[in-house]
């Protein structure tokens, strides 16, 4: 066996050749040039989705004319199971399945079922979720609890229907949304996070109605600030608002609230309850409070390139070495330490450097193909 670096054919020029020689300094729980840990895994299962929000998938790009990929380049459960099994190896912790729309990927339990079964060194269960438009889930969440997914994530950007229309810009109606979180509570995926992507002048007037909406219920409301994520979405920085205007609108409006210490480092959402005691909201501030200073995540697209930061616009592709001829013993390996050659050089930090100036710039990977 002999570790080499695999020389890819440059026909995508948003692909780095993979480093898989042994690293000097071998470490099982691998930490970034910035000293932070991999703890959280996203995995993109497809980049197709039933809804076409404006923020994320706009409709005038993602026509009847799009491409989208073709079967054959996606990763197979068995090869998604594989690469997760390493990095779980290597200090992940939690998984989370995204797209796309991930209910849309045909047999989805399946590759639940096989996550499931991972354990971190130490003996503990993967903490696995996903995230969800909720469309499906009334059909789906039983068979997805049975599987072994631990929670799941809904969106959903308005309570009122015409606002939520223009949003998913397919006419899917508030209530499907609300069906499928029902269904995920009773089928036991709880507590439900939900996610509301505030777009100033979309939606922002509807920050208050969610709140009240989702007050006193055991589901977790979370406002996004907009990202700048892919190139087709035309973000402009006077679009976003701040996490700190949404707090204070909703302490006027429905009480006060204090701040609750995150659950584990790295966690993105800063998170508040309120003083009544009636439940939980949280806030994501991608954008005016970076916190790539404790980004512990790695995102592995539906056809296997790896991506070190949402805004990265170069991938590592790891598709041919899963699909090599080698011997299962020797990919296996070579993977591992590629995640390790990878890691150890990480630095990124796209938030703390991002300006109102920042345009998109046209090779940056979409929202709708690496998942939130
Ligand atoms: N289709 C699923 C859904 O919508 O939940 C999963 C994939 S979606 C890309 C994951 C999350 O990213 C969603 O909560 C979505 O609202 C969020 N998102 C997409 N585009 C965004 C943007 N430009 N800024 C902030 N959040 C965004
Ligand atoms: Fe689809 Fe999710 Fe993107 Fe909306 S945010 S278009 S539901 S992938
Ligand atoms: Fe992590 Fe990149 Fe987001 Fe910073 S910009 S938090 S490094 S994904």
């Amino acid at each position: 066996m002999t570790d080499r670096v695999i020389q890819l054919v440059q026909e995508d020029a948003r692909v780095i050749p993979l480093n898989t020689a042994a690293p000097s300094q071998p470490s099982n729980r691998p930490l970034d040039v910035r000293g932070r840990r991999l703890h959280d895994l996203r995995i993109s299962v497809t980049d197709r989705c039933n809804f076409r929000c404006v923020y994320c998938m706009p409709k005038s790009i993602f026509d009847k004319d799009y491409t989208f990929l073709p079967h054959k380049d996606l990763l197979t459960f068995e090869e998604i199971e594989r690469i997760a099994r390493e990095f779980v190896a290597l200090g992940v912790e939690k998984i989370r399945l995204t797209g796309g729309e991930p209910l849309l990927r045909k047999n989805l339990e399946i590759l639940i079922e096989q996550l499931a079964r991972l354990n971190t060194p130490s003996g503990k269960p993967v903490e696995l979720t996903l995230t969800t438009n909720g469309t499906l889930l009334p059909k789906k969440a039983r068979a997805l609890k049975a599987a072994g997914l631990s929670r799941v994530t809904v969106s959903l950007d308005a309570i009122d229907d015409d606002v939520f229309r223009a949003m998913n810009d397919v006419d899917f109606s508030v209530q499907q949304v609300l069906d499928g979180i029902a269904a995920a509570h009773e089928a036991g995926l709880g507590p439900i996070k939900v996610n509301m992507v505030v777009k100033g002048g979309m939606n922002d007037h509807q920050i208050i109605p969610m709140a009240r909406h989702f007050k006193s219920t055991p589901h977790i409301l979370r406002f996004i600030e907009y990202m700048d994520v892919g190139s087709s979405n035309g973000w402009k920085m006077d679009e976003v608002v701040p996490s700190a205007r949404v707090i204070n609108q909703i302490a006027q409006a429905l009480g006060p609230l204090k701040p609750v210490d995150p659950n584990y480092t790295g966690e993105v959402a800063e998170r508040w309850q309120y003083l009544d005691g009636h439940g939980e909201i949280g806030v994501i501030s991608s954008v005016t409070q970076a916190f790539c200073k404790d980004c512990s995540r790695i995102r592995l697209s539906t056809e296997g390139k790896l991506y070190t930061c949402l805004f990265a616009t170069k991938g590592h592709d790891l598709k041919p070495l899963v699909r090599s001829a080698l011997d299962v013993h020797d990919v296996n390996q070579q993977l591992r330490h590629a995640i390790q050659n990878l890691w150890a050089v990480r630095s990124d930090g796209y938030s703390e450097i991002r300006t109102a100036h920042t345009t998109q710039p046209r090779d940056r990977i979409e929202m709708s193909y690496i998942g939130g």
